[in-house]
């Protein structure tokens, strides 16, 4: 049980000041996780990732591109979007006396943005101008003031990650109201370490950052931030720490098959396995037939060929008499998996079930039960496979595919589901030597650097926006040909609401040129639209693809062969290789273009050619860990490292290394967290909600 020391940082944010019924709902949706609401500590753990120096002034004609700077400017007109086109954005064009600049906004009212500028008036409006076909724009304004309230706001104040409707005022305000809850907690940290980086306690942190006295403040490599980067990582490292000691301790099972159904399945097969794949295929089968527990980590680059791998896996522990199970993150990876696998297995006799979060009613019920009574061999589902009520009559096998979306909690929570389970975890991520110990532990590696014979290379080039239209022309003749394309856009803004107006944008404007076979997939789309689009750029009745990131992870159209990213610089490389990764899976020579905002800087057009140079995702990935500080090794923020919140991977990455040796001398020397810094562990663990590994000390 946690500790009622921390109740009041687990009470929901409606005991703060100033948020009712009417912010709760909007405090859910930007920091709950869409089952339990908002809580105190979810306003605490939403730091700022900046802060906005009001003390910073320019006019207009002296500013500086991209650094956010305030203005005093007079409203000059409006320009709604055009009736009937959703997407376009609202501008307003203002001026002061040396320059003009328009204010763009996405999705915004007419009525509020006529009250927040009225034509005429003076306000003062911070954000950070670009340039775009040359003249100034400031999309989106961080803040919009008159003069009363101008002289009213802290000179200093955070900037956080926002949803609509709440304002970064009223998120402020929250976090105030929560750093006022902090109780008086241990401290956790080895006190040398804590002295030798001068770091400030939990709460003095906390402070420090919602409460910046100046912009660098809030930076990623203050003591603040770095301190509770740490707490993250020690909680995250202890818990997989005790995670494995405990599945250690359980003695496995060996599960040796005859081999019966992996020869049938590969003799139904168009293509013979890679050498690569065999050789993980014999590792993972010996694994198996070990009496101990496999955790394995299978490393390939996408297109490598993982799925057969797990297959040929599941095959064997099938033949073993054992059940498996595959878990994706993603419905429609799920669904792809399962309509890919299935004829495989049905061919060879088994029987092969879908359990998604959207199977319901009699067909959930006849899933259940045949897991229940193993006469469905094989189940291929997404996270509804660790509810409660899904029990497996002899589970044998969880395969974890793309396992950075996952936290160890989920990995944990299949292999209870049945006795001594052995785990392969499948990541298309390649992740550097150096990191996987830190991420993954002492888990046992298999790798396939080896692509199926035939791919091609794709050809890939690095395009500045300034040539869209050549692009446009480049995708009308692909399309001509009969050619399949994905056109991705990236994250722009704080939110995810201008992340898809941006799309939609683009949507419109390709769908203006090139007609109904232009659609689009976004996050924001319910599950099954978002498949119904997929299955119809699978089937080819839509030829260009409009997406945000949601195509990142294993979707496979073999037809698909030009890739164009969008303001390909604001990815990571690791998140770029993945893309791309989309097309060249067919036997036609493929193309990637990545676009790039003219004057991104040496390093961003550096990491781009590497992207140009190679195909080889293990490359890829040295290069960016030796670029880090702009690298992303782990993908991006949508991503983030696995598990975490408040870590960043390029910035504290050096912290998971001192916090795995840090919580293994601690357990060493006090394994049931019973001294005094263990007990202010265990705190630590509850405060990040690692309570499912406080349970495994007890079970020991
Ligand atoms: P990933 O490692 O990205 O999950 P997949 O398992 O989805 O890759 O495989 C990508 C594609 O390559 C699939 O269409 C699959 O059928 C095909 N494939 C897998 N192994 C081979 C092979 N040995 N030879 C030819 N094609 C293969
Ligand atoms: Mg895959």
């Amino acid at each position: 049980m946690r500790p009622v020391l921390l109740d009041p940082v687990f009470a929901p944010v409606t005991v703060l000041p100033g948020i009712g019924p009417k912010l709760a709902p909007l405090f859910d949706r930007l920091l709950g996780d869409g089952k339990r609401p908002a809580r105190v500590l979810d306003a605490l753990l939403h730091l700022p990732y900046a802060a906005v120096d009001r003390r910073r002034r320019a006019v207009l004609s002296e500013s500086e591109p991209g650094v956010l700077t305030t203005f005093e400017i007079r409203v000059v007109s409006h320009r709604p979007s055009p009736p009937g086109r959703r997407g376009a954005p609202y501008r307003v064009l203002c001026e002061d006396e040396t320059g003009d600049v328009t204010l763009v906004f996405f999705n915004a009212g007419r009525a509020r943005l006529e009250s927040l500028l009225p034509v005429g008036e003076v306000r003062f409006v911070s954000g950070s101008i670009e340039l775009y076909d040359g003249r100034r724009q400031i999309v989106h304004p961080d803040r919009v003031m008159d003069a009363e309230s101008f002289a009213r706001s802290p000179m200093v104040e955070p900037v956080y990650g926002r949803t609509e409707g709440l304002s970064r005022r009223m998120i402020h305000k929250a976090a105030s109201g929560a750093l006022a809850k902090v109780p008086k907690l241990p401290e956790w940290i080895d006190p040398n370490l804590l002295v030798r980086e001068n770091w400030p306690s939990f709460a003095e942190a906390l402070q420090r950052l919602h409460e910046p006295g100046t912009p660098e403040a809030v930076g990623l490599d203050t003591p603040a931030r770095v301190r509770l980067a740490y707490d993250e990582v020690l909680a995250g490292q202890t818990a997989l720490l005790l995670a494995r000691r405990h599945m250690k301790r359980e003695s496995g099972t060996s599960r040796r098959g005859d081999g019966r159904l992996r020869e049938a399945i590969l003799r139904g097969l168009p293509f013979t396995p890679t050498n690569a794949q065999t050789k993980a295929v014999e590792e993972i089968a010996e694994d198996l037939a070990k009496p101990e527990r496999m955790l394995r980590l299978l490393q390939g680059d996408v297109g490598s060929g993982k799925t057969l791998v797990a297959l040929l896996a599941m095959a064997a522990v099938v033949e073993a008499g054992f059940q498996a199970a595959l878990m994706a993150p993603t419905e429609i990876l799920t669904r792809q998996h399962f309509e890919r696998l299935e004829p495989l297995v049905r061919a060879v006799g088994l029987r092969m079930a879908l359990l998604t979060g959207r199977e319901k009613g009699a067909a959930r019920t006849a899933v259940l039960e045949g897991l229940a009574s193993g006469e469905i061999h094989v189940v291929v589902g997404t996270h509804a496979l660790f509810q409660e009520d899904v029990a497996f009559a002899r589970l044998g096998l969880a395969v974890i595919d793309e396992q950075h979306r996952f936290g160890v909690h989920q990995r944990l929570a299949l292999s209870r589901k049945g006795e001594a389970v052995d785990v392969l975890v499948m990541t298309a991520t390649p992740i550097p030597r150096t990191l996987v110990l830190t991420f993954f532990g002492d888990m046992d590696v298999s790798v396939l650097r080896e692509k199926p014979v035939g791919r091609l290379p794709i050809d890939t080039r690095v395009v500045s926006l300034d040539r869209l239209s050549e692009v446009e022309d480049a995708v009308g003749r692909a399309v001509a040909a009969g050619g399949r394309i994905y056109w991705i856009c990236p994250l722009v803004g704080e939110s995810e609401e201008l992340d898809v107006a941006a799309a939609e944008e683009r949507f419109a404007a390709l769908r203006a040129r090139f007609g109904a076979q232009v659609d689009i997939v976004h996050g924001k789309m319910k599950g099954r639209d978002k498949d119904d689009v997929m299955a119809r750029f699978a089937a080819g009745s839509v030829s260009i693809l409009v997406a945000t990131t949601v195509v990142e992870v294993g979707v496979d159209v073999p037809e698909a062969g030009v890739m164009v990213i969008e303001h390909a610089e604001r990815f990571g490389l690791a998140q770029l290789h993945q893309l791309r990764g989309r097309v060249g899976r067919g036997s036609d020579r493929s193309t990637c273009l990545l676009l790039y905002k003219p004057g991104s800087g040496e390093v961003a057009r550096a990491r781009l050619e590497t992207m140009r140079d190679t195909n080889d995702g293990f490359v890829i990935a040295e290069e960016d860990l030796r670029l880090r500080g702009e690298g992303d090794v782990l993908g991006t923020r949508q991503s983030g490292m696995p598990g975490f919140r408040l870590a960043v991977p390029e910035r504290h990455a050096e912290l998971l290394a001192t916090a795995r040796k840090d919580a293994e001398a601690l357990l060493a020397s006090d394994p049931d967290l019973t001294g005094p810094r263990g007990e202010a562990v265990r705190m630590l663990l509850y405060l990040f909600e690692r309570d499912e590994a406080v349970r495994l000390i007890r079970a020991g």
